[in-house]
């Protein structure tokens, strides 16, 4: 309806549309908005190791919408996807996580945390420049910053990809691969890329413990990390079992509600008892 249209020239695009085009157009014209205006809320969800110590964070956008209150990304990043508007997040939450870096280290706290970056950021023309030049204006060590991405970023462009890849890691940035094995990519990628981590997603984790079959493939993915050398982020881990599982099975940190929610970054930070007792491996 026009009505909910800011000018005639959105009133004239949205008549052609349907209910759920309507809605997504919606959407992005008030994320376009809501970014500026300081709408997104940057949340961190700790990393476990075998120990129980944290080991570091990932990063987790939210947006703090006006109306509909704090949205979780499904509401708002696939949209988000299909226009600059990912870059537009990708570039606030690494920022945010770079200068949140810079204050902890100012406080004598080293902090290591993993950012999820979106295909379209990471191949956009200026981004490796972009992450030098942030990285040098905030004065953390590269070293505290993961990248999080997908094997769907494998797809193309392959020696455009490792060339980026490589020149990050000469930062000291870490590269771990979201969602390993939900994707249909070769394996030889991991033998072609600097990569660092693998992260098992949590649907192979739910039933782990009961099921055979996931429990094969949770072992299939231990075994391709500990043969080539990579460390293991399983995602997820939400009861004792399944912590128990993995641990009976290989050394690798843990992420899930077992061990905490993601919540905003201040509050995670906040806990300095949790914070004093935390390690980060320089390498
Ligand atoms: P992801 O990177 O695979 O993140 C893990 C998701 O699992 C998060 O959902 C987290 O809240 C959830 N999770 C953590 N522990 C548990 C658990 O024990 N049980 C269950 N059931 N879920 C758990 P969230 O925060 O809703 O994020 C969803 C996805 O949105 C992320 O998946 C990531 O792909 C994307 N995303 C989040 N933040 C960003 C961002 O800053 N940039 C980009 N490009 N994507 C992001
Ligand atoms: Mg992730
Ligand atoms: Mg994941
Ligand atoms: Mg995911």
């Amino acid at each position: 309806k026009a009505k909910r249209a800011g000018g005639n020239q959105s009133a004239f695009f949205e008549a052609g549309m349907g209910e759920v085009a309507q809605l997504r157009f919606h959407l992005e014209r008030e994320l376009r908005e809501g970014i500026p205006a300081g709408q997104l809320r940057l949340f961190l969800q700790p990393q476990v190791d075998a120990e129980g110590q944290i080991v570091g964070f990932e990063a987790l956008v939210r947006w703090q919408h006006p109306g509909r209150g704090l949205l979780l990304p499904n509401a708002f990043i696939p949209v988000a996807e299909e226009s600059d508007l990912i870059v537009e997040i990708g570039v606030w939450v690494l920022t945010e996580t770079c200068e949140l870096i810079a204050r902890e280290k100012a406080r004598g706290r080293p902090l290591r945390i993993a950012v999820n970056i979106s295909p379209r950021h990471f191949k956009e023309a200026h981004f490796v420049p972009w992450v030098r030049d942030l990285i040098a204006a905030t004065g953390i060590d590269g070293h505290s910053l993961t990248m999080e991405v997908t094997e769907g970023l494998m797809i193309d462009n392959f020696d455009d990809v490792i060339a980026r890849m490589s020149a990050l890691q000469e930062l000291g940035i870490h590269f771990s691969v979201d969602d390993f094995g939900t994707g249909y990519s070769s394996l030889s990628y991991l033998k072609r890329l600097p990569i660092h981590e693998l992260k098992i997603d949590k649907g192979f984790i739910q039933d782990a413990p009961t099921d055979p079959e996931d429990a094969a493939l949770v072992e299939t993915i231990l075994n391709v990390a500990k043969d080539l050398g990579l460390t293991v982020v399983a995602e997820g881990v939400e009861t004792a079992e399944q912590a128990a599982f993995l641990n009976s099975r290989a050394r690798a940190v843990h992420q899930g509600h077992f061990y905490g929610r993601p919540e905003p970054a201040e509050a995670w930070l906040e806990r300095t008892a949790t914070l004093s007792s935390m390690r980060v491996t320089a390498d």
